[in-house]
């Protein structure tokens, strides 16, 4: 499969790993937009949030435990995460991601 996260996953092209487990994977994004930006995605190629199923699920459950414990461990208080569904929502790697952005630049929001 032509993934680039898979890839990752595979360990065929570099990333900077912050957390590992049976289920998810942690990396630091190549163009970080915060101060700290990373990326939580499950080892199984889910291509994206309209892909998550009961069946499923748990991984994406799993992320959302993991995501606090890497944070508390990076010392940050504040985090915005971040999932883009489709190209329409600028999602550009088909593989579900969960961004994970904290800094100074989060005064501005959409929602
Ligand atoms: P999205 O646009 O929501 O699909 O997010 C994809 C993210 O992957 C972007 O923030 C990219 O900067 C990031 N990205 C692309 N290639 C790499 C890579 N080789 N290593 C780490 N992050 C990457």
């Amino acid at each position: 499969m032509d993934c680039l996260f898979c890839k990752i996953l595979a360990g065929e092209i570099p990333s900077k790993k912050i957390y590992e487990d049976n289920l998810c994977y942690a990396f630091y994004d190549i163009a970080p937009q915060s101060d700290t930006h990373f990326l939580v995605v499950p080892k199984q190629h889910i291509c994206c949030a309209a892909e998550i199923t009961a069946e499923n699920a748990d991984v994406v459950a799993h992320i959302f435990t993991v995501i606090p414990k890497l944070c508390k461990e990076l010392g940050l208080d504040s985090y915005r995460i971040i999932n883009n569904c489709g190209a329409g929502a600028g999602q550009t790697v088909l593989h579900l991601h969960f961004h994970v952005l904290s800094g100074s630049n989060l005064g501005e929001r959409l929602v």
